[in-house]
């Protein structure tokens, strides 16, 4: 079975996330959601909310699972069995960054890093922009899934 996982903290999961899930699963049997937990970070959202956030939105997607783990990406991949990490690339920025990781991951292990480009519609959304948006009052709706605003109203 080709599993992968998606890691990331996911405060909230946005539209360019689902967006990269939803091509994940083409690719994949399975793609495992790892919202990484890191005591050092002050999140919005809690563990819980952020894990419910995208249960909800792909509760209708049976190759898609959602955990939560703690500590290396790499070492929760064989503890689970997945070969390949799943990112998506927005910008340079982020390529320089995931370049890094990825070359990294690869000489801890033999895992493989698979880079989505995000479509168009969504490379501008960031999660720290949607909390910006948020702590401020404004219309969110159109930069996450339905069940980031249901819950918020
Ligand atoms: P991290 O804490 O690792 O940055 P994020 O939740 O911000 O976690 O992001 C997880 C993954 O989702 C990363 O690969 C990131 O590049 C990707 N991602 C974030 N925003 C978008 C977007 N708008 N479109 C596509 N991919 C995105």
């Amino acid at each position: 079975m080709k599993r992968a996982i998606f890691p990331g903290s996911f405060d909230p999961i946005t539209l360019g996330h689902s967006d990269i899930i939803k091509r994940g699963v083409k690719l994949f049997d399975e793609v495992v959601i790892a919202i990484g937990i890191n005591g050092d970070k002050k999140y919005m959202f809690s563990l819980e909310e952020r894990k419910q956030f995208i249960e909800a939105t792909f509760a209708n997607h049976p190759k898609v699972k959602v955990v939560t783990y703690q500590g290396l990406t790499v070492d929760f991949c064989r503890e689970i069995n997945a070969k390949f990490i799943l990112r998506g690339l927005r910008n340079p920025a982020d390529f320089e960054f995931e370049k890094a990781i990825a070359h990294t991951n690869r000489k801890l292990s033999k895992i493989e890093t698979v880079f989505l480009l995000t479509s168009a519609k969504t490379s501008f959304i960031s999660s720290s922009i949607v909390r910006d948006v948020i702590r401020n009052n404004g219309n969110y709706s159109i930069l996450v899934p339905e069940s980031v605003v249901i819950k918020q109203d």
